[in-house]
Parts: structure tokens; sequence; C-alpha cells
């Protein structure tokens, strides 16, 4: 995967770099992907499975649910299997309530993540809460793991919360309710670091999240705990929900904060369809990196969206089908042809953009439209090469597309 020079918008905002097994994240590493399994981390088939999948779709991190001994125990198991099929992905383990007792009672799931998930909301009630936050710290410290404090609107803090709201109320010139629950989500997280490092985590250990569900409310909180921290900080929507909706709005809460340089690792929630594979997260994590022009994972296809000139479905087919096999190649590509995933192609439906948009992919083709001659012209690096017809056109353009990243991008000629 190759990581394209930041260019648009303001900088990136230089944080603290935070090694989690082999994957930086932070200060000038690129930004990573990473995703969470919806299976019962106790079934350590079905998630050894899943989180393979992930790892196929080019997931980079792996966040897994520990909420239970049976998960705890399954944890190293998992990473076990998953090594043994040459995965390196590092696991997350996501601890909430009972982490505490968990870790403490099987430090092998510990010694086999690479790193904690703890939200602060979630550690424990009164007295217990101090305590209990540091036995996880005194756990990480003594695995040498990094730690993700994430906060979430959904739990946030209630005794800060409450304590915060008491003193907005006493002030001669109270806040809006809402900007208060915004700065405790914040408080929450820098207060929760503060400790760890005083417990004896490195800063270059902590990871911070604030997720929130609303797009607005996500921008605000980040642009607020940017400018408050260099923590490194994992983006993403929370509960962004299904379909297009929810790739939408991850879309445009993550597009605007990345713009302007905040976040170091980013996930998209989306509630899987039924039916629908959960790597899905993945590749639209992936597409929003890829089309802002930050990072490349696998060639990019131009295709209009067709029109009147092109009334049968050959064209919507033939896009789809160069998009799905481009995908399909990379897991095998990626190691071969170094700089493929940078490749553009273009597939357009007819005359009128159709051969101006192909000469500026690297491989593009325009079909025929209504009422043009059935030819479909192939343009190479900007150069017309050959013409297609008949019923192959798509089996035709698929060895051309290979053959080009034989040549282009075989034995490191990018
Ligand atoms: S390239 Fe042709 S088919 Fe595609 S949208 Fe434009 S006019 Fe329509």
């Amino acid at each position: 995967m190759s990581v394209i020079k930041f260019t648009p918008g303001t900088q990136p905002r230089t944080t603290r770099q935070v090694r989690i097994g082999h994957v930086l994240v932070g200060g000038s590493a690129p930004i990573v992907v990473q995703s969470m399994t919806n299976t019962d981390t106790a079934d350590i088939a079905s998630t050894v499975k899943q989180v393979a999948e992930l790892y196929q779709a080019g997931s980079e991190l792996v966040r897994v649910t520990v909420n239970t001994l049976e998960a705890a125990k399954a944890v190293p198991v998992i990473r076990e299997k998953l090594s043994a099929q040459g995965i390196d992905v590092p696991l997350i383990g996501d601890f909430h309530f009972n982490g505490h007792k968990l870790l403490t009672q099987v430090p092998e799931c510990a010694q086999a993540l690479g790193k904690l998930r703890i939200n602060p909301g979630n550690v424990g009630r009164g007295d217990k809460r101090d305590e209990q936050f540091g036995t996880l710290i005194e756990i990480a410290c003594k695995y040498d793991k990094p730690v993700r404090i994430g906060v979430n609107w959904g739990s946030l803090d209630q005794e800060l919360a409450a304590r915060m709201m008491d003193e907005n109320a006493k002030s001669s010139e109270p806040a809006d309710a809402k900007d208060i629950m915004f700065k405790a989500m914040i408080a929450s997280a820098l207060q929760s670091a503060k400790r760890a490092e005083e417990l004896g985590l490195p800063g270059d250990h902590i990871i911070l999240s604030c997720k929130m569900s609303g797009v607005q409310d996500l921008i605000a909180v980040y642009r607020d705990l940017a400018s408050q921290s260099n923590y490194a900080l994992h983006l993403g929507l929370t509960e962004a929900g299904m379909g297009s909706k929810g790739i939408v709005a991850s879309t445009a809460a993550l597009a605007v904060l990345l713009q302007e340089g905040i976040g170091n690792t980013i996930r998209v929630s989306l509630t899987p369809e039924p039916g629908e594979s959960r790597t899905k997260e993945v590749i639209v994590a992936q597409e929003i990196l890829q089309t802002m022009g930050l990072r490349a994972f696998t060639p990019m296809v131009t295709a209009c969206p067709g029109c009147g000139r092109t009334t049968s479905t050959v064209f919507q087919e033939l896009a789809l089908k160069i998009q799905t096999w481009l995908r399909g190649q990379m897991p095998g590509w990626r190691g071969v042809y170094p700089g493929v995933e940078d490749m553009k192609v273009a597939v357009m439906g007819c005359v009128v953009n159709g051969p101006g948009e192909s000469k500026h992919a690297n491989i593009g083709i325009s079909l025929p439209g209504t009422g043009e001659v059935p030819v479909a012209p192939v343009y190479v690096d900007g150069k017309k090469t050959v013409t297609l017809k008949g019923d192959r056109i798509a089996e035709e353009f698929q060895v051309i597309v290979n053959d080009y990243v034989q040549r282009t991008y075989g034995t490191g000629k990018s």
C-alpha cells in the first residue's frame, strides 16, 4: 500500500507515535484502517474466520470484544491460529465493566493482544473506578501494551458529567448544556490519559477517542480534543447506521476532520445489512482515504454514471466486473506489483466523455453508446491501442489490464 504525501487542506497535526505490534499509529505514520468483529469471541473458529476476512480486505488492526472469561481465554488461541495462517494483524481487546478482572484472571489474553481499549465511562463506579482503572493500566504497563482510552457519547462517565453540569449551573454565565457534555467527553479522555501517565503508562502508549453519533458533534469534539493534546487519535463516527446512511454520515464526518489533519487511525462503524459482509466497513474506510488522496489501497475505477446514451446494462456490468476483479486481485498483487494500488482505470459509457476520461486514466475503455458503432476503443497511458468488439469485451479488457499491471508494476517498476 502506498502512502500519498499529504497535500490537501492543512498539514497533519503532529502527534505522538504509538506502536501496536508492527503497526505504527500517529506521528509521521500513514492513517491506519481498523475494523471490529461481530462474532462471539468465545467462538474461536468464527472469530478467526472473520478476522482473516477483515485482514484480507485490508484491515490493519482488528478489535474483538472481550466480555467474558471464555472470550478472554479464547483470545490467545485466536492469536495463535491467525499467526499459524501467516496473519499478523494486531488484535485489540475491547473491555467494558469487567476488563480488570478478565485480564487479571487471564494474563495470556493481555499478552496476545496488540492493544487494550478501555472506556472510562464503563470502568467502574465510585471508589471502585480508580482502583479498576489502575489495575487495567498496571496490566498494560506490565505487558508493554498501548491503550486506547475510548470515550463514547453513549457511555460517558456520568459522575464526571454530573459534576461539570453542577459547576456550570452555579456559574454566573452558564454555557449550553450540550457544550458542557462535549467538554465532559474531552475531560474524561484527557483526565484518564493523565492518570494513566501518572500510573506509569508512557504517553506514546496512549491513543484517545471521543466518539459521537452526530456528524457536527463529532467534528466539534475532535477539533477541540486535537487542539488540547498531542496524543494519537482514533477517529470514527459511532453508531453510524446502515447502508448508504452509515457510509454518508461517516464520510461526511471523517472527511472534514481528516482534511484538517485530525485522526491517525479510523474505523467506519457500519451496521451490516442482513447477509452483508463485515468487510464493507474496511472497504469504505479505505475508499474514504483513497478518494481524499491520503493513501492508496487498490486501483480505482472511474466510471461515468450512465445516461440515456447507455440503454443496455453492458456498461454497468463491465464497470462492476472490473472494479470487483481489481479488488479481488489485490491480496495477490500487493506484494508482487508495488505501486499497482495507484493505477487508475476508466470505464466509460459513450463517446461524449469516454475517450477524454480514458486518456486521463492508466487504462480506459470507452464503450459504445446507443446508436454508436458497436466498438470499444481502449486507451493505455493516454494512447489508443486497440479497439474491442463482440461479446467478449469484458474478458479481453481484463487481459489488457492484467498485461499492463505485469509490464508496469512487475519487479518494482513503478
Ligand atoms: S460518458 Fe456518455 S454515457 Fe456516460 S454519462 Fe456521459 S454522456 Fe452518458
